[in-house]
């Protein structure tokens, strides 16, 4: 992977996160305001979904990290919240081979760090 690669993927992650962190507030799976981090739906390997809004929430530690041994709780209540469908539709996206070109990425850097910013000033209605 080249050096340019990594920058645009690292910088898509960083606003990614904090956008979802800010979005969401709590942990999605035990409802703790404590150290949140971005918790994907399906391992980040799979870029069809690693920048995917339906497929991130924000989790806890505690939680973030027990989704890598045990996907049950945050998948349940995934199902639970949005349908099977959704959850299938999501998961064919990890299947099918997505090509991004790092201008791609560093583009969904640049969105997210302006819906990040936006929710920030308190502009955000959505
Ligand atoms: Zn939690």
């Amino acid at each position: 992977m080249s050096k340019e690669r990594k920058v645009a993927i690292r910088f898509a992650d960083k606003w990614f996160s904090l956008f979802i962190r800010a979005r969401d507030k709590f942990c999605y799976t035990c409802g703790t305001r404590r150290n949140l981090e971005c918790g994907h739906l399906f391992p980040r390997t799979f870029l069809g979904t690693r920048w995917h809004e339906a497929a991130a929430f924000a989790q806890c530690h505690n939680c973030n990290s027990l989704h890598e041994s045990d996907t049950e709780p945050f998948y349940g209540k995934f199902i639970n919240d949005n349908g099977l469908e959704l959850f299938e539709y999501l998961q064919r996206l990890t299947r099918s081979p997505v090509l991004k070109t790092d201008h791609e990425i560093r583009y969904i850097g640049e969105k997210y760090k302006h819906r990040y910013e936006q929710l920030n000033r308190g502009n955000w209605n959505g």
